[in-house]
């Protein structure tokens, strides 16, 4: 029987890419999102991967979306952490609801996602947990306290799981994507991409999201148990170049 992979914030940008990467290798696949219903019945229309509405950052609702899923398909096997958003302001004018909102979205999620999943994957001595964090939560960005805090609280986060999980079979990594063109990103303002952004990228250009999702594809495979602990950056030499 095919593993069952759900991936967070599934039906665009970086998380389309990978639900569709890992549906075309085999696996059989849900996305979650949180609102754009539009964009999420699109996305099923097209690819044929049900869609899932609930809010990561609500435990409740992750209970319920995980017991749906479980319902309908199966436990799970795979585990994309993938949603995330931003609400950038430098620390001097960002507001409380702005620091929330991130923590709550892009790390209590972790927490929310991992945490409901893990006992069964204990008991079937199986898991792969891929945990989509940021090169800003790496090195740090002007305007993104909350967002760095975030991403970089997935790190320690991986590498605690990764230890308490490493016997049953269970792997937990991060990748760490640098710029890639997805809306999230493609939000900036053209000329900050074109004059502040593309010349500290080796490559010389942004990523795309299949090439996060290759990343992906590997990491949940059951041939990769040896990977966990880990991260793995992938942003065109932009890290090393900083
Ligand atoms: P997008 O904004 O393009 O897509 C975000 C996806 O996450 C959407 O499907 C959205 O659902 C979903 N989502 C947002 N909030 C929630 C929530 N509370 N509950 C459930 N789903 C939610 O983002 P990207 O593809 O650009 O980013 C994906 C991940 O990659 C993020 O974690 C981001 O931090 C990280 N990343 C992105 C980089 C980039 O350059 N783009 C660089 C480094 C990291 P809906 O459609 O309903 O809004």
């Amino acid at each position: 029987m095919a593993r069952i992979a759900v991936v967070t914030g599934g039906t665009r940008g970086i998380g389309h890419a990978i639900s569709i990467a890992l549906k075309n290798s085999g696996y059989r696949v849900v996305a979650n999102y949180a609102g754009n219903d539009a964009a999420a019945q699109q996305f099923q229309a097209d690819t044929g991967i049900p869609v899932y509405k609930w809010d990561v950052g609500d435990y409740a609702a992750c209970e319920q979306g995980v017991a749906q899923v479980t319902k309908d398909l199966g436990p799970v096997d795979v585990l994309v952490n993938n949603a995330g958003i931003v609400r950038d302001a430098m620390l001097h004018r960002m507001t409380k609801e702005q620091w929330d909102i991130v923590i709550r979205t892009d790390l209590d999620s972790v927490f929310n996602m991992c945490r409901l999943v893990i006992e069964g994957m204990r008991s079937r001595k199986f898991g792969r947990i891929i945990n989509i964090s940021s090169i800003n939560g790496r090195k740090g960005q002007m305007g993104q306290t909350n967002y760095s805090a975030a991403k970089a609280g997935m790190h320690g986060f991986t590498k605690a799981l990764a230890f308490e999980s490493a016997v049953k079979g269970i792997t937990v990594n991060t990748i760490a994507p640098g710029y890639v063109a997805t809306e999230m990103l493609l939000a900036m303002p053209k000329e900050v991409l074109d004059s502040k952004i593309i010349p500290l990228i080796p490559v010389g250009r942004l990523g795309e999201s299949e090439e996060i999702a290759r990343a992906v594809v590997f990491l949940a495979a059951d041939e990769a148990g040896f990977a966990t602990g880990a991260c793995f950056d992938i942003n065109g030499g932009h890290y090393m170049a900083t």
